[in-house]
Parts: C-alpha cells; sequence; structure tokens
C-alpha cells in the first residue's frame, strides 16, 4: 500500500446542495464485492462480533442504514434477524436487490425489505416501526461518507440525528469509522489485516488529506485494484476508482453521538472489535461505536 499525503489549504469548490452519490458512475459498486471479497465475504471476527452483540441485546428487528452491496444484512438475514435494509445509493442497492431476487424462495429473503433512503431525510424516506428498531447498524466506514460542504458539520449532525431517531428506547446503534486519528497523525493507514474484509485482490490505496482553514476536512483514497480474469482468455482487468471521506476524529464523533441521542445514551468504544483501550501499541484499523439509547 502506498501512501501518499498532500497538504493543500483552499476553500472547496462544491455545491452545496444535492449531495453527489460517489458510487454513482457505477465502478466502485462492480468492484465493491470483489474488493471485500466474496459473498462470504465479511471474517467470521467481524461476524461472530456483530451477530453476538445483536442477540445479547435481544435484537430481532434490524436497520441497515448502509447497506451497499448488501454484505452485512445478508450476513443478517442468514442468520435469522428481520432486516430492512436502506441506502442512497441504487447502483449499490442493484446488487443488494439482485441478491434478494436470487434467493427468494428463502422464507428469510423473501422477507427482506430493501428501500433506497437517504440519512439526510430518513424520517420521510422510511417508515419507522412503532417505537423503532430494536438495532441500527451503519458499518464499513460508511458515515464518513457523508461530507461536510457547510463547514459546520449541521449535515452530519442531522444525519446522525435521523439515525438515531430510529433506534427504539433500549436498543442500540453500532456505527463504525477508520482510525482517522491514525491516519492524521502519521499520514497512513494502520498497518494490520483488515478485519473486515477477505480481500486477496492486489490493491494500492494511495491516500491525500485535504486540510481547510487548518481542519482536516477529506481525506481521498485512490483505490486501484487488480481484477481477475473472468476467462483464460480475457485480458486482466485494472479497475481505479476513488472515493473521499470526512475524517472523523475519536473523540468529536463521540460528541456528536452524544448530540444525536440528546445526551441520552450509554456509550462503549471497540477498536477493531476489541474494548478500545487507548494507550495499546497496536493502533485499530477501525473504531466502532455501541450507544445503547437510554429508555
Ligand atoms: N455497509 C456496506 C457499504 C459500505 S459503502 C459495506 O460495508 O460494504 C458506504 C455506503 O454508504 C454506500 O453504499 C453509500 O451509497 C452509502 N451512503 C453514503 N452516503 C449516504 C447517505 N447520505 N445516505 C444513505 N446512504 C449513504
Amino acid at each position: 500500500m502506498s501512501v501518499d499525503s498532500v497538504f493543500r489549504t483552499r476553500s472547496l469548490g462544491v455545491a452545496a446542495e444535492g449531495l453527489p452519490d460517489q458510487y454513482a458512475d457505477g465502478k466502485a459498486a462492480k468492484v465493491w464485492q470483489l474488493y471485500i471479497g466474496n459473498t462470504q465475504s465479511r471474517t467470521q471476527e467481524y461476524k461472530s462480533w456483530v451477530v453476538s452483540l445483536l442477540r445479547e441485546q435481544g435484537a430481532r428487528r434490524v436497520l441497515d442504514v448502509a447497506c451497499g452491496t448488501g454484505v452485512d444484512s445478508i450476513m443478517l438475514v442468514e442468520e435469522g434477524f428481520n432486516v430492512v435494509s436502506v441506502d442512497a445509493s441504487d447502483k449499490m442497492l442493484k446488487y443488494a436487490l439482485k441478491a434478494r431476487w436470487e434467493r427468494r424462495k428463502e422464507q428469510a429473503f423473501d422477507q427482506w425489505v430493501i428501500e433506497e433512503a437517504n440519512w439526510l431525510t430518513l424520517p420521510e424516506d422510511i417508515q419507522k416501526p412503532g417505537d423503532g428498531f430494536d438495532a441500527v447498524i451503519c458499518l464499513g466506514n460508511s458515515f464518513a461518507h457523508l461530507p461536510d460542504f457547510k463547514g459546520d458539520q449541521s449535515d452530519q449532525r442531522l444525519a446522525l440525528q435521523n439515525i438515531a431517531s430510529m433506534v427504539k428506547p433500549g436498543g442500540t446503534l453500532i456505527i463504525d469509522h477508520r482510525n482517522y486519528d491514525y491516519i492524521l497523525e502519521t499520514g497512513r493507514a494502520p498497518q494490520g489485516k483488515n478485519i473486515y474484509y477477505q480481500s486477496d485482490l492486489t490493491q494500492d490505496i494511495s491516500t491525500s488529506v485535504l486540510w481547510v482553514n487548518s481542519q482536516p476536512h477529506m481525506i481521498t483514497l485512490d483505490y486501484t485494484l487488480q481484477v481477475p480474469q473472468t476467462s483464460p482468455q480475457s485480458q486482466p482487468e485494472v479497475s481505479k476508482f476513488r472515493l473521499s471521506y470526512y475524517p472523523h476524529r475519536l473523540n468529536s464523533f463521540k460528541a456528536l453521538l452524544n448530540q444525536a441521542f440528546h445526551g441520552k445514551v450509554e456509550h462503549n468504544v471497540y477498536g477493531d472489535f476489541m474494548t478500545y483501550v487507548p494507550d495499546q501499541s497496536r493502533a485499530p484499523c477501525y473504531f466502532v461505536h455501541v450507544c445503547k439509547k437510554k429508555a
């Protein structure tokens, strides 16, 4: 993995209205499945952690607010949860819809609900069951996809508040982000095996950081993936796509979550699925926040 940090200070010339779908050209969506691995793509560690946490909480009805191609949702449907999956990108949803169609004869898949929805308009886009879902998940570094065009994090606050509003009192939100503190401090992503995806594609990810008014504003990852040959005659393909993220720092993200739940939350942080102890020698790749909404 080559990492190249660019430090620039300029104002962003991006229209504030209408957030772009970074997956709209279909390039990332097409290789996402390959990038994250096969259909059993989550690592066992990831799967056991999420599933046991949801079972411990007694969750049955789960809302996946960033289902993408459906990787977490499929895992939960297979484990017997009653899942509603939403995403803002129809290009990503297309793969989830296809998976549901192919397995429609299985009752659990027949009952799987998939809708297009945006976090910024979530209460209008989906029907909340009664006082909410038992659990809401937003995983795979998804929330960091929401930029801060207005420069005051108001969109992120609104989105988190909408997401939190879907959790029933006593229910749980599980939301994650990459360890941006480490990336900003060192200019590179933490090394170590990716405990999220089992991808064996050769990959190169170069990282650039955009600073606005001396604050890290956006991190851009340029992915270059070697797509394997589909037949002996075909040429190996190189796929390039770019995704940009807002670099949430651990402490400020905790504060945002607390606000989203109006302070009525019991909050725990995990580093790569282990209780996070700040002075541990190995920096985790991902932080996972588990928020239990107080009744
Ligand atoms: N959880 C999946 C998807 C990760 S990709 C996985 O781990 O593979 C992040 C997803 O967030 C994308 O599918 C993108 O379309 C979605 N997303 C980004 N901004 C969104 C928004 N404002 N509302 C709803 N979904 C959004």
